[in-house]
């Protein structure tokens, strides 16, 4: 069958406006792309990031983490690149009729109809895809899924459809007429030119071939105007994830740096602005959130979409470099409310099948408002004065910090060096076991395991500061680095190598930040200490601790660290101990409250992080509840205190260890 010269004239000249549609746009937001002023260095260890790209671009392992979503994605997505030989084949129709996709040889044998076969599979496939995302939008109706994406969700669905039914019409049309390229690969299509009373001549050839060119063309200038560019982006984002440790924040160069943090999309980076163009509004990283779950006023996907919204609103006057008196990010992209009620929790990048990174972004804003406008929650100033004048949030005094050790026999380390005793390891203890009452004796019946097992450790005790932490997720990088490089110092002046903490903030500090500032330490948690010591047969638990408990995973241990079976492991080897799991636990952890500095924050607005936490904890009717986190700890505990739930007990898991020994 052969096209008028008429039809080849029209036809291409739909395709020069689609074309140009589509290019347009996209030249526009390469172009808002990098307008972007925040340096970023994403094209390191390159065999790494080509492996990443396949396994989280082509294979989608994140988006299958939801079986039905992942099933359905991977038809829809499947067709896209089987199809793209189809899409070729028949447009050039116009131009060559009868012309083929050229396609390899293999000893004698053209791969031509395993190609033909594999594009009518995968059509079906496409259209069972199709019927299931709209049975999922309009009958399952998820939560995360119903915000008003839904209407272009629909249209591409509906886009989807068309194309791929219109081209099955098309083949059966072709192999009705009898110009079709080997019929026998293409089983469907026999089938709908086979279908009895229906003859499908000439003309239903030419109305399938305009009806699934028009339908290709419109959609492809449309992808770039809708959320569906993600069909573009998303896999390019993933090429280009973040490769640095998850708990590491970036730091900044406090004597280059002249404003600090960000309130405008164009100061964050190529990076961080890929994420909105990657964002597949899928719903997963609000979903996850403890803040959004508990009535606060953030969502991580708003910081997303909104982000990408007001680049393409202020694009142009971004390129022009005409921004004054444009709003800001926190009118355009977030409240400062939800920016201040984020834990850092990482449970939205956790979950995110892009690779879209939200806590980076919520730190700038956090950074902008602190160092820039000098505006943030009363307590939070209240906080970082007390590290300022005594290195720890309680604001005890700095020369206390060892008290909790008193009669114990723990030596510091100048002690431990003036009499010339050998260390293994030093003890972080940090500024919660120093100085909570709850957590000292959480410190204390580690500090006796360790005499128990024959460790040579010593602690800091005075000469300790705060990690630097609480400060850093503030947003005060000031006083962050002031806490960073005192530490560093103290540690490289001891020739410090190995360090233990019982604190998963201070342990992800240690381990992940301070090698950005000089401070390079095999650094454990003291999970993983106690687990390798009654490994190594130095510990042997044989009482019986009758608990029938749950475990919660604190996040900057779990999400951040991927340190979840050490807990257990040390909790499964005490006798007595049963431990049931809740609902929300490992990966998909619920944050406690604490993190991201909201341990030093009031909670104003909605229900307390900590309160929904105990109900799933209520939920396993366990007796108690088991974590490894001296904030967990305090959380848990306030809430068992507040809710009248104090017969479920709390421990950290050094206790119970302690109690079976
Ligand atoms: S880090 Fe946690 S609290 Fe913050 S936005 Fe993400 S999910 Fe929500
Ligand atoms: S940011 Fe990621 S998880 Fe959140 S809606 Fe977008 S694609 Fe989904």
């Amino acid at each position: 069958m052969v096209l008028s010269p008429t039809e080849t004239y029209v036809a291409t000249l739909f395709l020069a406006v689609t074309l140009s549609i589509f290019g347009r746009k996209m030249y526009l937001r390469l172009r808002y792309l990098f307008a972007a002023k925040g340096v970023e260095r994403r094209w390191d260890h390159i065999p790494t990031r080509i492996k990443n790209f396949v396994v989280y671009g082509i294979f989608q392992r994140k988006v299958a983490r939801e079986w039905y979503a992942g099933v359905l994605h991977s038809f829809i997505f499947w067709a896209f690149i089987i199809l793209g030989t189809s899409v070729v084949e028949i447009t050039a129709q116009a131009y060559a009729p009868g012309w083929r996709v050229p396609t390899p040889t293999i000893a004698g044998f053209s791969l031509s109809g395993p190609l033909y076969l594999a594009q009518e599979v995968i059509a079906v496939l496409a259209a069972i895809g199709v019927g299931m995302a709209l049975y999922r939008r309009y009958v399952i109706r998820p939560k995360k899924l119903m915000h008003e994406g839904m209407r272009d969700a629909t249209i591409v669905l509906f886009f989807i459809l068309g194309i791929v039914t219109s081209l099955l019409l098309y083949n059966a049309a072709d192999i009705a007429v009898g110009t079709a390229s080997l019929p026998e690969w293409k089983p469907i299509s026999s089938a709908l030119a086979a279908v009895p009373g229906v003859v499908l001549g000439a003309t239903w050839w030419r109305a399938f071939w305009w009806t699934h060119v028009l339908l290709l063309f419109s959609f492809l200038a449309y992808v770039p105007h809708s959320k569906h560019m993600h069909i573009i982006f998303a896999i390019v984002n993933t090429f280009f994830m973040d490769l640095t440790p998850k708990g590491t924040l970036k730091k900044v160069d406090l004597e280059k740096t002249q404003t600090f943090g960000v309130d405008r999309v164009e100061q964050l980076s190529w990076r961080q602005l890929l994420d909105g163009y990657a964002c597949t509004e899928c719903g997963r990283c609000t979903d996850a959130c403890p803040a959004n779950a508990t009535g606060k006023p953030l969502d991580p996907m708003r910081i997303i979409t909104n982000m990408r919204d007001t680049l393409d609103e202020q694009g142009a006057a971004i390129v022009r470099g005409d921004v004054a008196g444009l709003p800001d990010m926190f009118q355009t992209v977030h409240s400062k409310d939800g920016i201040w009620a984020c834990t850092t929790c990482y449970a939205c990048v956790y979950e995110c099948p892009v690779m879209n990174e939200h806590v980076p972004k919520i730190i700038e804003m956090r950074r902008h408002m602190v160092l820039t406008q000098g505006e943030m929650p009363p307590e939070t100033m209240e906080a970082m004065r007390k590290i300022e004048q005594n290195y720890n949030p309680w604001g005890i005094g700095w020369d206390q910090r060892a008290r909790w050790a008193d009669g114990l026999g723990v030596k510091t380390l100048s002690d431990a060096l003036a009499s010339k005793d050998a260390i293994d390891v030093l003890y972080w203890v940090g500024c919660a076991a120093s100085f909570d009452d709850r957590n000292q004796k959480v410190a204390k019946a580690f500090a006796r395991i360790l005499q128990k097992a024959g460790v040579r450790f010593a602690i800091l005790g005075p000469e300790e500061k705060c990690t630097g932490d609480p400060a850093r997720r503030l947003g005060n990088e000031y006083l962050a680095q002031a806490m960073i490089m005192g530490n560093v110092e103290t540690l490289n002046r001891y020739g410090v190598t190995r360090i233990v903490a019982t604190c998963p903030h201070c342990f992800n500090t240690l381990k992940n930040e301070y090698p950005d500032f000089g401070g390079k330490y095999e650094v454990v948690h003291h999970s993983q200490f106690l687990r390798d010591l009654i490994d190594a047969g130095r510990l042997t638990p044989t009482k019986d601790v009758l608990q029938f408990l749950t475990y919660h995973d604190p996040c900057y241990l779990g999400r951040y660290n991927g340190l979840f079976e050490e807990p257990r492991e040390v909790l499964y080897r005490i006798p007595g101990v049963r431990v049931v799991e809740m609902s929300r636990a490992r990966e998909h952890g619920f944050c406690c409250g604490a993190g991201g500095a909201r341990m030093w924050m009031e909670e104003r607005i909605g229900e307390k992080v900590n309160h929904r936490r105990l109900s799933h904890i209520e939920e396993t009717q366990a007796n108690a509840v088991a974590t490894a986190c001296p904030y967990c700890l305090i959380m848990l505990d306030d809430a068992a205190k507040t809710k009248d739930r104090e017969d479920i007990r709390r421990f950290d898991i050094a206790e119970l260890l302690e109690r079976s020994l």
